[in-house]
């Protein structure tokens, strides 16, 4: 069976450092590894207007931000195909399709639509389109026949719930559509970054982001004011890990190598962590630390971001074209699943034929 990536972003603002331990560097590597035989990311607007309904032109202003910030982490539209989800309407035909095979209490238990109606406080007024994009998402994962799904954590249960729908379309009408697998970072804390301000995701909705296109002094700024240890107040106290965002980036950025280049006096994090616990490190020089380490990570994203802003019109010419590869094999899958629902009329001349009999007898 080929090995197939679909997974993709909401173009609800730029892309920042959870996204990029969460899922792009991770694509970034699969894309290049060379054993997958189909890649496709999606900018998902349609997705993005279900809970920006009102507010279209954030959505649009976007799509060349997450655009920029996928070319200048390394996705490559010469192995990976970019697109556009509203410009694939079988997408939207699939969801119609699949609604039929979700309960509206599966929805209401899955966890992440819970989590998400919470923080956007939408309580009773959860517009129809969000409450279901679950089903959407098992649109845009099967019309691909994706394997691989890299995601963060918070996307299990989307994962799970696409699973539910392909394993209920294939005992209905047979095997048609192909069960995904969720990828999620390795290291724990990758999976699900907190936000500078030590709240449990890092999200552009909560604005505690650090964004791969912030500039130098940006990324500064927010790592010198990030949350540490409120009981740490001497230098000479000693230090607690828990919950200290600063140690969490740590885990989830610095390598060995960051510490011959640029805190030599340390042979590796663990070291770093014990002296903060016995007290007599401050807070500042690790946060010194962690800027050099973003820095140095960020610094060529920055740099060919910039090249890229140079020529936004080859930039959409990429999501157009990709968009075009996309329709067409969402629109394969599509009749196939028509052809399995037995919705395929006109194709089907031995239907025709064989109430024609009927209708003579
Ligand atoms: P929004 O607030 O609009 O939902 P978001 O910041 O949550 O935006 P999404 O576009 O919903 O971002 O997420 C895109 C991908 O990035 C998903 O695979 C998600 O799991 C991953 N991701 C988002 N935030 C984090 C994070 N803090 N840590 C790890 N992965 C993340
Ligand atoms: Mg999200």
């Amino acid at each position: 069976m080929s090995k197939i990536i679909l997974t993709g972003d909401r173009p609800t603002g730029r892309l920042h450092l959870g996204h990029y331990v969460g899922s792009l560097k991770r694509r970034v590597e699969l894309q290049n590894s060379g054993e997958y035989d189909k890649i496709f990311i999606m900018i998902a607007d349609a997705q993005a207007l279900t809970d920006n309904a009102d507010n279209p032109d954030k959505v649009r202003e976007n799509i060349i931000e997450v655009a920029l910030d996928y070319l200048s982490c390394g996705l490559d539209p010469a192995k990976s195909t970019l697109f556009i989800q509203s410009q694939i309407p079988e997408l939207t035909e699939l969801s119609f399709y699949y609604m039929n095979l979700v309960t509206v209490s599966r929805l209401q238990r899955n966890p992440t639509v819970k989590s998400e109606i919470q923080m956007r406080n939408f309580e009773t007024s959860i517009p129809v389109g969000f409450f279901t994009y679950p089903i959407s998402q098992a649109a845009d994962i099967t019309a691909f026949k994706a394997t691989t799904v890299p995601v963060g954590e918070d996307q299990l249960p989307m994962i799970e719930q696409t699973r539910e729908i392909v394993r209920k379309f294939n005992s209905v009408y047979g095997e048609a559509l192909v069960e995904p697998d969720a990828l999620i970072p390795q290291n724990s804390v990758c999976s699900r970054l907190p936000g500078t301000d030590g709240k449990a995701k890092m999200s552009k909705s909560l604005g505690n982001c650090i964004y791969l296109s912030d500039t130098e002094e940006e990324v500064r700024q927010k790592v010198f004011s990030m949350y540490t240890d409120p009981n740490h107040i001497k230098v000479s106290d000693p230090g607690s890990l828990e919950g200290n965002t600063v140690f969490i980036y740590l885990d989830a950025f610095a390598t060995d190598e960051h510490f011959v280049e640029f805190l030599p006096e340390y042979k590796n994090l663990d070291e770093l962590k014990a002296h903060y616990q016995r007290g007599g490190l401050g807070d500042m020089k690790v946060k010194r630390f962690l800027d050099a380490v973003l820095q140095k990570e960020l610094a060529p994203i920055r740099a060919r971001r910039k090249e890229l802003e140079q020529d936004i019109p080859a930039i959409y010419e990429i999501l157009r074209k990709g968009s075009e590869v996309a329709k067409q094999e969402a629109a394969q899958t599509l009749q196939e699943v028509k052809e399995a629902m037995r919705i395929n009329y006109f194709d089907d001349a031995e239907l025709i034929q064989a109430q024609q009999l009927k209708f003579n007898s």
